[in-house]
Formats: structure tokens, sequence, C-alpha cells
């Protein structure tokens, strides 16, 4: 008394081939063959392999961009450090500029009169700087108001102190 069954055939959803209802696999609520279910395993593997290099590729690019803007950084870096470097040399050279000339050399020897001006012009400070009266001799000019190196050349000049407020000065060579 053995009950014979009939096989039971079924419709692969995805293929449509006919095949014994124990041999398909229910995958998501379709029932499959196992040539779909091998092929659709695949193309999952595929997809996660896919879905894998994207982001992969993504990550590469990130790290890639990453590295670019290091690189650009460090290049502004660099940049700036020249900029700098470029600055204090040029700060360095303004600091040790040669001094523009201040004076014109002047044989004071051959030119009593300029030396004569440049008195007048000490005494005419020393007035300012002492209540408008001047000094008793020329000497008192020194150092405040004139360089020593110009005492020589008052021997040769006859400074004369008349009152409190005035003086003559002349020069012998020209009288
Ligand atoms: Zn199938």
């Amino acid at each position: 008394m053995v009950s014979f069954q009939p096989e039971k055939f079924v419709t692969c959803n995805c293929c449509g081939k006919s095949i014994l209802e124990k041999c398909a696999i229910e995958d998501d609520g379709n029932l499959l063959c196992g040539d779909c279910v091998v092929k659709s395993t695949k193309k999952e593997v595929k997809q996660v392999e896919q879905n894998a290099a994207e982001v992969r590729k993504k990550e590469y690019e990130q790290a890639r961009r990453e590295v670019t803007r290091k690189q650009r950084q460090r290049v502004v870096g660099i940049f700036s450090l020249c900029l700098a470097i470029f600055a204090g040399v040029q700060a360095f050279n303004y600091l040790n500029r040669p001094e523009p000339v201040k004076s014109v050399h002047v044989d004071l020897s051959e030119n009593l009169d300029t030396v004569r001006s440049i008195i007048i012009f000490a005494l005419d400070s020393y007035r300012r700087g002492n209540g408008g009266n001047v000094p008793a001799t020329l000497d008192e000019l020194i150092p405040e108001y004139l360089p020593l190196k110009l005492k020589p050349y008052f021997k040769e000049l006859s400074y004369k102190k008349i009152s409190d407020k005035e003086f003559v000065l002349t020069n012998d060579s020209q009288e």
C-alpha cells in the first residue's frame, strides 16, 4: 500500500523553466530553479564586488584629493616661507642700506668764508640756547654748537663780543 504521489512541478519565476517543486528554491518570495539561483547569486556577488570597487574608488579619490590638498598646502607653505625670506632679505637690505651722503667734503683751510658762515650759524644757535646772549669766546661753542675740528680755524678769524647780545666776526685774511 504505497501511495504514489506524482511529482509536482512548478515554474521558475525567473527563466520560466518547469522544475520539480522539491528542487525549487525560494528566494525573496520567488521560486527559482537551481541555475537561476546560481546566476542571481553570481549577480549579487558581482553587485557586491562592484559596490566594493566603487567604495574603493571613492576612498581612493578622497585619499588622492587629500594628498593633493596637502601638497597644495605644502606648496602654499613653501611659497609663504619664500615670501617671508624675501621680505626678510628686503628688510635686512633696507636696514643695512648705505647711508646717503650727508656732507660734501670741503677743504676748510681753503675756504675761511665757509668756516665763518658755520661759526655764525653756531653762534646763532648758541644765542637761541642762551637767552639771546652771545659767548665770550668761540671756544664756548665747542662741542655743543661746533665740532672740535673747527677750533684750529678760530685763530684765522677775529671774534669780538661787543655786548651781551652782539658780536663781530671777521675774516682776518680779508682785512
Ligand atoms: Zn530558472
